[in-house]
């Protein structure tokens, strides 16, 4: 037998499907020497069985790349490493039960359709085609997905075991990491058996990732914010139709998921096999009288049919065989879940050369793509696709215990409920405040949650329902629509104020400070007293973020950026910072107001600021305001004249007061949504992202190739400028009926698939429907005429100049 390593490159925690498809990718890539271990077998987690490839309908492209990935590989994968398993290509239906859930299945279709899946809308009848032992009678339709299926976790994980070693990946089983060290830049990984020095350390700890989280706490990492749901299935006796009716056939019913009821229903040999995300449903190991016990592994929780009871009724009534067998079996394991449901995969905040693959609900469908993912992101610090939404750092600080537990009940709960464009989900609120989050309520703020900060998304008037049922439609109509327009209407012929709480905020210093930073951005550096927005490329010269940057002085910046992006854009600034230069993180100290209009010029007048108001577009300044301590910018990412005031946050209440009382009318974020959409500004994470590169996303004024200095990306930009782009960023005009397109929708011309939407939304001021997008480069040409796939309806759309559809020529913000 092998000695046990002492060093490595990589070590994986955690032997379930997730370790070992990263182990997999990792050798066959070529980095043979990584190591996984796994404290028990190594199908700890798979003491259930099942799997599908559906899309994600939180809707995002990171998910459905992996599951897609995923179950591509499958298919091959007993082949590729001569391991024979079980993969059943059942396909699946998914029920409707209103119409906005079919206009949903459009949605979900048109993704489909844009990777390369065919999945098809039917009507009620048809679906007895696929399942014929299904009731229809009640229902508007369903989705027909051929490639869905299911796998044997053990098998699966036992097939990538194999793939692994074959190509030179090492497996110590029954080896349990007990800690960590460091010492300079290895890290040291405590075991019963010896320790290991390397490189890399990955925590795929499967739903014990928290506790092996706590490992990492002294090197600067975070509590790992997840919850360990209990999830529950239970599988029927032989029932002899089916069994009969598979034998004349040769085939098992599809998997099905009734997703406005809430459970899936599938053929296991030839019985049923139901899994309910209940309403009612249990978390465990939450309070201190119920600790996590020391190991788990291949345990059950005690059934608990009781909760079940209604789902269970209604399935029999949806597949009245199920009710004509006994129940045989009953399993009920422990499920991690992040606050969102969505896995962590990517670097592990705060901490160096770590990484993450855990908290996956669904880790048997996206495992593959999970191990492709994650060996990118170990071998080469970026992924091939933007896989943000499952990034370990869009949850920061606020994402405690109690948060984790109210959002992962929520979200385990509403499984597979429809996430409407104007819908804030209740659960886990009020994390972050702003300085004047009473006061904006008082107003009639609708509140929304960004990184966990309150800000407004549009003022109700009295007698508004502001109920979360008048939220569940995709279309663009409901008590907010005449609200924002009012409110867009005050920014553009008067003056309105944001409160904006949240934006992060980081201030970087030291002598070279400009160089650092010249060598991180694609473009040029501000001069002192002025601001600009800093693109950030990746090494393929893709959009990696995009910071204003505002110099204050020859070696003194503040950055700021979204607040979603705080921990994602420090690690940006911090990678690779000299020593000697400062970095630090001042969001929660300071807040910021933005006053914009065309009489923004006079409010700031009447209320004896000291500040030169003629200062140029772009400029940043000290000032008072009403005998306040400040900053302004004048920038407006509404479009207008107008000011950002930045002030501490004890100073935020009387800023507010004498704005407001100035006349200022307060506006949301949806306002500002659809006033930045009007001047092509782009939202950070739909239209910025590195699914696409700077000069597809139409930056190129923001990249100076000619400069000096050497930038990520810039041998890739400068080969893509030679060789031309591929796809473009387009504004387009949409004639959209009832509902603006989301992002993610397929632009289609001549019948053929040919860009997508990063954006959309109504654009008051210019009184049409807007879109966003990237374009095959051919079709970029103003005046093209696309179409735009809205919940299924495909609606016309011109792409125009590429310019500001409102005020196309500036004047307005320079005035
Ligand atoms: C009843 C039920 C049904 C399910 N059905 C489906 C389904 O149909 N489709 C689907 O896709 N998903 C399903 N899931 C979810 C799926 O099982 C998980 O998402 C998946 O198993 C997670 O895999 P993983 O590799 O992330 O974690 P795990 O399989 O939990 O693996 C983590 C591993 O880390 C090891 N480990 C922990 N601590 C240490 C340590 N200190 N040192 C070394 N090793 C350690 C553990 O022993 C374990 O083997 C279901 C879950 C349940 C409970």
């Amino acid at each position: 037998m092998a000695e046990f390593p002492s060093t490595a490159r990589v070590v994986i925690i955690g032997g379930g499907v997730v370790g070992t498809s990263t182990l997999y990718h990792l050798a066959k890539a070529g980095w043979t020497d990584c190591v996984l271990l796994e404290k028990n077998e190594l199908t700890a987690g798979s003491t259930w069985h099942a799997a599908g490839n559906v899309p994600n309908f939180a809707g995002s492209w990171a998910v459905m790349n992996m599951q897609r990935y995923s179950a591509a590989m499958y298919r091959t994968l007993g082949e590729d490493v001569d391991y024979p398993m079980n993969y059943h290509v059942t396909g699946s239906i998914r029920l409707a039960h209103s119409k906005e859930r079919m206009q949903e299945f459009e949605r979900v279709a048109g993704m489909g359709r844009y990777q390369g899946l065919e999945m098809t809308l039917c009507a009620p009848e048809e679906l007895k085609d696929y399942h014929p032992f299904l009731e229809t009678h009640d229902l508007e339709g369903g989705m027909w997905d051929p490639l869905d299926g299911d796998i044997d976790p053990a098998q699966l994980t036992q097939a990538m075991a194999k793939g692994a070693r074959d190509a030179g990946g090492r497996i110590e089983r029954f080896c349990p990491i007990e800690g960590l060290e460091r010492d300079g830049d290895e890290w040291i990984v405590k075991t019963a058996k010896g320790e290991i020095r390397c490189e890399y350390v990955v925590n795929c700890a499967g739903y014990y990732a928290q506790r092996v989280g706590e490992m990492f706490r002294p090197f600067g990492g975070r509590r790992v914010p997840m919850v360990v749901m209990s999830h529950q299935y239970f599988l029927t006796e032989e029932i002899p139709e089916l069994a009969a009716w598979t034998k004349e056939t040769g085939r098992k019913v599809p998997l099905l998921r009734d997703v406005d009821t809430s459970y899936y229903l599938r053929q296991d040999k030839n019985g049923l096999n139901l899994g309910p995300y209940e309403r009612n449903c249990k978390a465990h190991w939450v309070t201190p009288e119920d600790p996590m016990p020391q190991d788990f592994s291949f345990q059950l929780y005690p059934d608990d049919l009781e909760r079940l009871e209604w789902y269970i009724e209604d399935a029999m009534a949806r597949v009245p065989l199920l009710g004509t067998a006994g129940v045989g079996r009953n399993i009920n394991g422990p499920i991690p879940y992040a606050p969102d449901g969505l896995p962590m995969v990517g670097p592990m905040p705060g901490v160096k050369n770590a990484f993450e693959g855990h908290s996956f609900t669904f880790g048997i469908a996206q495992g593959g793509g999970a191990g492709k993912v994650l060996s990118e992101w170990i071998m080469h610090g970026e992924t091939e696709d933007d896989m943000w939404a499952v990034d370990p750092r869009r949850y920061t600080d606020y994402a405690d215990h109690d948060y984790c537990l109210a959002k992962a009940l929520e979200t385990y709960g509403h499984e597979y409920a429809m996430h409407f464009p104007h819908h804030e989900w209740p659960a886990g609120r009020d994390k972050k405040l702003s300085p004047v989050d009473a006061r904006v309520r008082e107003l009639g703020g609708q509140m929304g949650s960004y990184n966990g900060w309150e800000r407004a998304n549009w003022f109700a008037a009295e007698g508004d329902d502001t109920s979360e049922e008048s939220t569940q439609t995709w279309d663009r109509n409901g008590p907010w629509h005449a609200r924002i327009r009012d409110e867009v209407e005050a920014v553009r012929d008067a003056v309105g104020v944001l409160d904006l709480p949240g934006f992060s905020r980081f201030n970087l210093t030291g002598a070279g400070v400009a160089e650092y930073l010249r060598g991180k951005i694609a473009g040029a550096l501000p001069k002192p007293g002025r601001m600009t927005l800093g693109y950030f490329p990746d090494s393929r010269g893709r959009i990696l973020t995009e910071m204003s940057i505002m110099r204050h002085g020859e070696d003194h910046f503040t950055l700021i950026t979204a607040a979603t992006a705080e921990w994602h854009d420090f690690d940006v600034l911090n990678k690779g910072l000299p020593e000697g230069l400062s970095l630090t993180n001042h969001t929660t100290e300071f807040s910021t107001l933005i006053v914009t209009g065309p009489k923004a010029r006079d409010l700031f007048q009447g209320l004896d600021t000291q500040a030169d108001l003629a200062a140029t577009w772009l400029s940043i300044q000290t000032a008072t305001v009403a005998g306040i301590d400040c900053f302004l910018a004048r920038v407006s990412f509404a479009g207008e004249l107008g000011w950002e005031i930045h002030a501490a946050n004890a100073d935020i209440p009387a800023l507010y007061d004498a704005v407001l009382g100035a006349g200022a009318k307060p506006f949301g974020m949806y306002a500002l949504n659809s006033m930045r959409l009007e001047k092509g500004y782009r939202a950070w994470k739909g239209d910025l992202s590195t699914d696409y590169s700077m000069l597809e996303g139409g930056l190129e004024r923001f990249v100076k190739l000619d400069k000096p200095q050497d930038f990520p990306g810039k041998a890739a930009l400068q080969n893509e400028k030679q060789q031309g782009v591929k796809k473009r960023f387009v504004t387009l005009l949409v004639e959209a009926g009832d509902a603006d397109a989301p992002y993610m929708s397929c632009l289609w011309h001549d019948d053929e698939v040919v860009g997508e939407t990063t954006s959309g939304g109504w654009g008051h001021r210019i009184n049409a429907s807007i879109a966003l997008g990237m374009v095959r480069a051919d079709l970029a040409e103003p005046g093209t005429a696309l179409e735009v796939e809205i919940y299924g309806r495909r609606c016309k759309a011109i792409v125009q100049e590429d310019q500001p559809l409102w005020d196309p020529a500036n004047e307005r913000l320079r005035a």
